[in-house]
């Protein structure tokens, strides 16, 4: 069947709205917000697709999923084939279809965005994805025979994930260690419910574990495992550690109790569930208190809303630019902003103060935009004399990460590159050490789950070349890979 409806009535038709629990009642819960598309919401949606002839979503979507081939099925009702069509580039599609920044990417490039009504790529995948989910239809593959190879994969977010599913189902033995005693990396420990409800991640881990990866938790190479022991082990060696490693403001006061950095807040919340009484590591009580969050991204976004629901009274997102350069989903920005989380833009902390070692207010520097900086946003400076003080119970900091040193201080041979992160050549993932690839985060700086993912999957490709031919080839001497974290 093809989409019976003329160009010009798709262009009347008007972008559906995802359905959303109501922004008071999900403020004090941790229930997902996006309640996700209903069949016909979903099928309507996906008419209004112009089909073009040269689809410029396609060319935005970071892993190049054929959309314009899946809308059309979705369109047709053929949910199963539109499944088939994403899973050939994206391993992690109900993942992805919920914390893409799709508004840089497909449906930045959607030929509809120029009237600011995009298909809602995004939600499509999502739904494609959750349809096949709940109604059980996930086609688990029979693996071809065993090769008899074996990788290890070190790190268990979407860059060793991605890597660990292309290889199980080329027929290696594949081993993930992961440093935390649950996998999945920042969607497990970072990424809240409310955004990504960790039985998601959970399906897809338990998917590969179906098809026989191992996952060897609590093992933090560098510490209890070495890289030596895993290249002795393995044939050859993935490192996805992430940027787990936060930065921090620099300024007086950053010590006091009641400060914390944004992955330490949210990792206790999410991961430890700080939130239950019988929590064995918990934070500050935030109930009726006064909480700021220094950052812009999407991490400052996820410990604001985060710090909300668990009752805290007044939630400012302190960020030293302004809404326009601000890094986070524009979807994340407008749920805060509904659930109440106050903005104030244009401000620098400049010292964190209290007594008796509890925190208790924060000095800013009001700020002004000078000139584009080398991340292309105009760079904030101070404005002379202008200084203001406030008030506060709790600080989070979320002004980006480093790289994961763990494993990287205990491996000199490495080659890094200035900004610390692992140097590769693109875009095999080969590093500097023969038999060890590297991917994700630890090689981009703070990037996104499609990325991260994308480079598993292109360092999937590039071992099986290694293993097939055993030939070391570097296109070029290692790169140093343009750190793309801007989330300060
Ligand atoms: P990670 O997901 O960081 O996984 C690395 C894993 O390696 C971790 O599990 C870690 O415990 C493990 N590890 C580290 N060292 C060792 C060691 N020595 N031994 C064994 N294991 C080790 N991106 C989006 O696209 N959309 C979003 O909405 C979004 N929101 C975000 C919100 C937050 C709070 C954060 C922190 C990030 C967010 N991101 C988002 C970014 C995205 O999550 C990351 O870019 C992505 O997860 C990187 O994947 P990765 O596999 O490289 O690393
Ligand atoms: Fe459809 Fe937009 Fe892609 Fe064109 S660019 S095929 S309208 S989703």
């Amino acid at each position: 069947m093809s989409n019976p409806l003329t160009k010009k009535e798709r262009m009347q038709l008007d972008r559906t709205d995802m359905p959303e629990r109501n922004a008071v009642e999900r403020a004090a819960s941790f229930e997902e917000v996006n309640l996700g598309l209903t069949a016909q919401m979903a099928q309507l949606e996906a008419m209004r697709c112009l089909e073009c002839k040269k689809p410029k979503c396609v060319d935005g979507c970071p892993v190049g999923i054929q959309i314009d081939e899946f809308l059309m099925l979705v369109a047709d009702g053929e949910i199963q084939a539109a499944a088939e069509v994403i899973q050939r580039d994206n391993l992690l599609p109900a993942i992805c279809g919920r914390v893409c920044p799709q508004e840089n990417q497909c449906e930045g490039t959607c030929v509809l965005a120029k009237k600011e009504r995009p298909i809602a790529i995004g939600h499509l995948e999502r739904y494609v994805a959750d349809y096949m989910r709940m109604e059980g239809l996930q086609t688990v593959t029979e693996p071809p025979p065993p090769t008899g190879k074996s990788i290890g994969i070190i790190g268990s977010g979407p860059a060793g994930l991605a890597c660990a599913g292309d290889l199980i189902q080329s027929g290696h033995a594949v081993t993930v260690y992961e440093a935390l005693h649950e996998p999945g990396g920042v969607l497990v420990y970072g990424i809240p419910e409310f955004r990504l409800p960790k039985e998601i991640v959970h399906t897809e881990i338990a998917g590969l574990q179906q098809l026989g990866v191992v996952f060897e938790m609590n093992a933090i190479v560098g510490r209890t495992h070495t890289l030596d022991e895993l290249l002795e082990l393995h044939d050859a060696v993935f490192i996805g550690v992430g940027a787990g490693l936060p930065r921090f403001l620099g300024v007086d006061g950053e010590n006091l109790i009641g400060v914390y950095s944004a992955n330490e807040f949210l990792t206790r919340v999410n991961l430890m569930k700080a939130y239950l009484a019988t929590a064995e590591t918990p934070v500050l009580d935030v109930s009726g208190k006064r909480i700021v969050v220094f950052g812009g991204g999407n991490t400052a976004m996820d410990a604001a809303r985060t710090a909300k629901r668990m009752g805290a009274a007044d939630v400012r997102i302190l960020y030293r630019r302004t809404e326009a350069e601000m890094p986070a989903r524009i979807e994340e920005v407008r749920h805060a902003r509904e659930e109440g989380i106050i903005f104030d833009f244009l401000v620098s902390p400049t010292e964190l103060h209290g007594e008796d070692g509890m925190l208790g207010g924060v000095t800013l520097q009001r700020m002004e935009l000078g000139e584009p900086d080398e991340s292309g946003r105009r760079r904030p400076q101070p404005l002379e004399g202008e200084m203001t003080t406030m008030p506060t119970d709790l600080a989070v900091v979320a002004i980006g990460n480093g790289p994961n040193p763990l494993l990287l201080a205990t491996v000199p041979d490495l080659e890094r590159t200035r900004w610390g992160t692992i140097a590769v050549d693109e875009p095999t993932g080969r590093t500097s050490m023969e038999g060890v690839f590297a991917g994700g985060d630890i090689v981009t700086g703070g990037a996104t789950v499609i990325l991260a993912m994308g480079a598993g999957r292109r360092a999937a490709a590039s071992i099986e070349d290694w293993l097939e031919d055993g030939n070391w080839v570097l296109e070029e001497d290692p790169i140093e890979s343009a750190a793309t974290d801007t989330t300060g």
